[in-house]
Formats: structure tokens, C-alpha cells, sequence
């Protein structure tokens, strides 16, 4: 679906003939969250080592060939083809050509040069013979088989042609771009700031790993989960700990980190009673939509702003949140971030296991993709699937997404995968 109008506030929502609140399409809470995503304004200037995973804030264009000169791609003798073609074999070895140290010898007819791989083509040569196709001799080598002009020859600007645009604002600079900008001879380069991304957990039953368990409480994972997924995405993280269920608290810790953070992130809390709570909260030191997604698990979710500052309210079964977050978060903390965040590609594959689904809601089944004996994708559930059953998001490799209109799916059918990032 594409945006139909523009929003500048959450409360306009609600003006849209197919906006409703209580079954939001997955599809839809993305676009309606994109709406209000600008990527941060503030660039820097880093040095190219310490580049890796920030998001490019110019493009590059090259300013010179790459290869920046004719250079072998072995290592042999460089001479002149039309030689070899009036029947020469045998030729005089005039001088050596090494990477770094090239000859600057012009040579003549029945000449030739010893070379080295990524050695400057000498003047006059327009062929590379390799070592193993010649017998050397004194200062003469004897030639075998067929050659021709160009060959083993690396060519200037055959990786890269000077005016070229190499990469593009927005791109996540990986390891390729690492080594992409350094063969162009950038030793800096203009990036986004890094995101500051905050984030708590809330509920009066959660207690700290490292603490023995008091009754009734359990161990707050959804903060180290999040933890694990933002470093990921490579931002700044303000761990704020957890919070309990007290409004004056909550409101604070908001407050805090919208003062300090481009965007937090919350689990717990957004379900249907507690979630009255933080939209009173939030009506009065911001604005938030609450949304019932017609997904599996995930269905509480909340969006809004406080101030600049983006508040993501996750819900709090420990699967939910990492859907939610895969879902809608990390595309909308990289569009922040300056990034260009097409969502996730799904494929399709053969299910070896029976599915039992509910037209109505998009599902995120957790799977396992792995290969057969053939060499064949497949993939099938981790088994039990309820959204408090963290350990199937630890065995799978991939989510199975089932549509809203699939119903049960049978062994052997195919099923849409996408795969987890990392
Ligand atoms: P809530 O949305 O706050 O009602 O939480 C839904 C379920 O998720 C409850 O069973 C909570 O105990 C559990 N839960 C909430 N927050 C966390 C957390 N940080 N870590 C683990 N489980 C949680
Ligand atoms: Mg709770």
C-alpha cells in the first residue's frame, strides 16, 4: 500500500477510512511508523578504520581508475602478441617488471619482459605469457602454445572507472566498503551520527540475572534480548535497566530518556489494561498509537514521540518482543540512522512440517532452514510455538511468515522464510 496522506501528528491517524486500531496489518503499522521517520541531521567525519557499520552520508564518486594503471595478473613474461603470431617463439628477456617496481624499458620486436603479478605492463607489451607455458634459457625464454593480445592483462578503471558513483548516501559501510573506499584512497569518510537508542523493561515481577529468584518473579531476558539486537544494528545503547509499574516512574524514566535518546524502546506493559496507563502518561508528555497487529505472536504494540525522541512500546512475552522488534523496529532505527531499510526478503521453500494457522493475522512461526541430501532447501518449525518460548527463537535460523489469509498449511507445502539477520 503506498501513504495516502502525510502525517505531522500521531492523532490524524484516526481520520483514515482503513485505519483500525484494534487489527492493524503488519504491513500497514510499518508504513504508518515510516511516516514519522527522518534520518538523524548530524554528520561526522571518521577515519576509515573506524568506518565499519556506519551508514554513509555522501556519495563517492571515484577520482581515479581501479586499477589506476595496465598491470599482470600473473606471473610470466609480457610481450607483443603480433610477435608470437609471425611465429617467434624463443625471445630476449630485456629487463623485470615487479608490483611496485616497474620496468621502464620499451621493448622491441622478439623482446620480452619477466613480470610479476600486479608488475606495470611495459611499454610495447600487450600480452602476459605465464611462467608455466615458457622454458628460460640465459637471458632468452622459450615460448609455448597460443597467446593473444590482452591476455592475463589486468586493464585500468576495469574495477572502477574514474567519475564513477561507487556508493551511495545511506549505504551500511561492511567490509567490501571498507576495502571499496580504501582502493579509492579515502583514508576518512562523511557518515551519520550513531543513533542513540535507549531502552527498559517494565513489570514489578521482573528481577536482575546474577540475583537468586525472589517467589513469583521471574528474570528480566527481554532487555538482554534487545541488548543483543541493537548491537547488531551497531547504535549506542542506554541500558536503563528495569522499571517497575508505577506510573511516576515510568514517567520519569520517559522523560529521561527522551531527553537523552534518539529513540526508546520499551517491552511490557502495552497490554490491554496496563496500556491505559502509558497512554494517559504519554498524552501528557507526548503522543502514542496503540495498535492490536493483526500478527502472531506481537500483537500489543505501541508507537509514538515524545519531544523528537521515537518510543517504541513493545510487548512483553519474551518471543513478541523479538518479532516486534524484527518486524517494525530495527527497519524503522535504520531509516533513523540515515539507511535506506527495504524490509527483510522472504523466499519460498518446502515445509516439512504441518502448520496449524488461522486466516485473519499474519504469522511469524519460528523455523529451522537447512539443506537435504540433495543440496535443497527446507525448512521446518522449531515445534511448540507459544510467545513465551524463547527457546525456539535460540534453535531457529529463520521465521516461516504465513500470511493473513493462510490457513493450516500441510506437510510438504510451501511456506515464505526469512531469515534471520545474524
Ligand atoms: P506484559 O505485556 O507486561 O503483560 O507481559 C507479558 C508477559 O511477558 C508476562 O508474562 C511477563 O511476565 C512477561 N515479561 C514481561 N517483561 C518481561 C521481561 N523483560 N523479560 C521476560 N519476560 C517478561
Ligand atoms: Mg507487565
Amino acid at each position: 500500500m503506498t501513504p495516502d496522506l502525510p502525517h505531522s501528528s500521531l492523532s490524524d491517524l484516526g481520520n483514515l477510512t482503513d485505519y483500525d486500531p484494534d487489527s492493524m496489518p503488519v504491513s500497514r503499522a510499518r508504513e504508518f511508523i515510516g511516516r514519522f521517520l527522518q534520518p538523524v541531521a548530524a554528520l561526522e567525519t571518521v577515519a576509515l578504520r573506524d568506518a565499519y557499520r556506519r551508514t554513509l552520508a555522501e556519495d563517492i564518486v571515484s577520482g581515479m581508475n581501479v586499477p589506476p594503471h595496465d598491470n599482470s595478473a600473473m606471473d610470466g613474461y609480457a610481450l607483443r602478441a603480433a610477435d608470437l603470431a609471425e611465429g617467434c617463439t624463443r625471445f630476449k628477456v630485456v629487463g623485470k617488471a615487479y608490483a611496485g617496481a616497474p620496468c621502464t624499458q620499451e621493448i622491441a620486436r622478439g623482446e620480452c619482459v619477466r613480470i610479476m603479478t600486479g608488475a606495470l605492463i611495459p611499454g610495447g607489451c600487450d600480452c602476459v605469457v605465464m611462467q608455466e607455458q615458457t622454458t628460460a634459457d640465459g637471458d632468452t625464454v622459450a615460448i609455448r602454445g597460443n597467446h593473444r593480445a590482452g591476455q592475463n592483462i589486468r586493464r585500468a578503471g576495469e574495477d572502477i572507472s574514474r567519475g564513477a558513483t561507487m556508493l551511495l548516501r545511506g549505504q551500511t559501510i561492511r567490509p567490501a566498503e571498507m576495502g571499496l573506499l580504501a582502493s579509492l584512497g579515502f583514508d576518512q569518510v562523511r557518515v551519520y551520527r550513531t543513533l542513540r537508542v535507549a531502552l527498559f523493561s517494565t513489570g514489578d515481577e521482573l528481577q536482575q540475572p546474577g540475583t537468586p529468584l525472589g517467589a513469583g518473579r521471574i528474570y528480566d531476558s527481554n532487555r538482554y534480548s534487545l541488548i543483543g539486537l541493537l548491537h547488531e544494528l551497531h547504535v549506542d545503547i542506554v541500558d536503563m535497566g528495569n522499571v517497575p509499574d508505577d506510573p511516576a516512574a515510568l514517567r520519569a524514566a520517559l522523560l529521561h530518556a527522551a531527553d537523552d535518546a534518539d529513540a526508546v524502546i520499551t517491552s511490557g506493559g502495552v497490554s490491554v489494561g496496563e496500556a491505559d496507563h502509558i497512554k494517559r502518561l504519554l498524552a501528557e508528555i507526548g503522543e502514542v498509537v496503540f495498535w492490536k497487529i493483526a500478527m502472531k505472536p506481537g500483537r500489543p504494540l505501541a508507537y509514538g514521540k515524545i519531544g523528537s525522541c521515537h518510543f517504541f512500546g513493545l510487548p512483553g512475552n519474551p518471543v513478541a518482543v523479538m518479532v516486534t522488534f524484527q518486524q517494525f523496529v530495527r527497519d524503522a532505527l535504520r531509516v533513523l540512522m540515515g539507511q535506506h531499510a527495504a524490509p527483510a526478503f522472504t523466499f519460498a521453500v518446502t515445509c516439512t512440517s504441518p502448520i496449524r494457522k488461522l486466516p485473519g493475522r499474519t504469522e511469524f512461526q519460528r523455523g529451522i532452514l537447512s539443506q537435504d541430501e540433495h543440496g535443497a532447501l527446507r525448512v521446518r518449525t522449531t515445534g511448540e510455538q507459544g510467545s513465551g518460548i524463547l527457546s525456539s527463537m535460540s534453535q531457529a535460523n529463520c521465521f516461516i511468515v504465513l500470511p493473513e489469509e493462510q490457513g493450516n498449511v500441510e506437510a510438504g507445502a510451501e511456506v515464505r522464510v526469512q531469515l534471520f539477520p545474524y
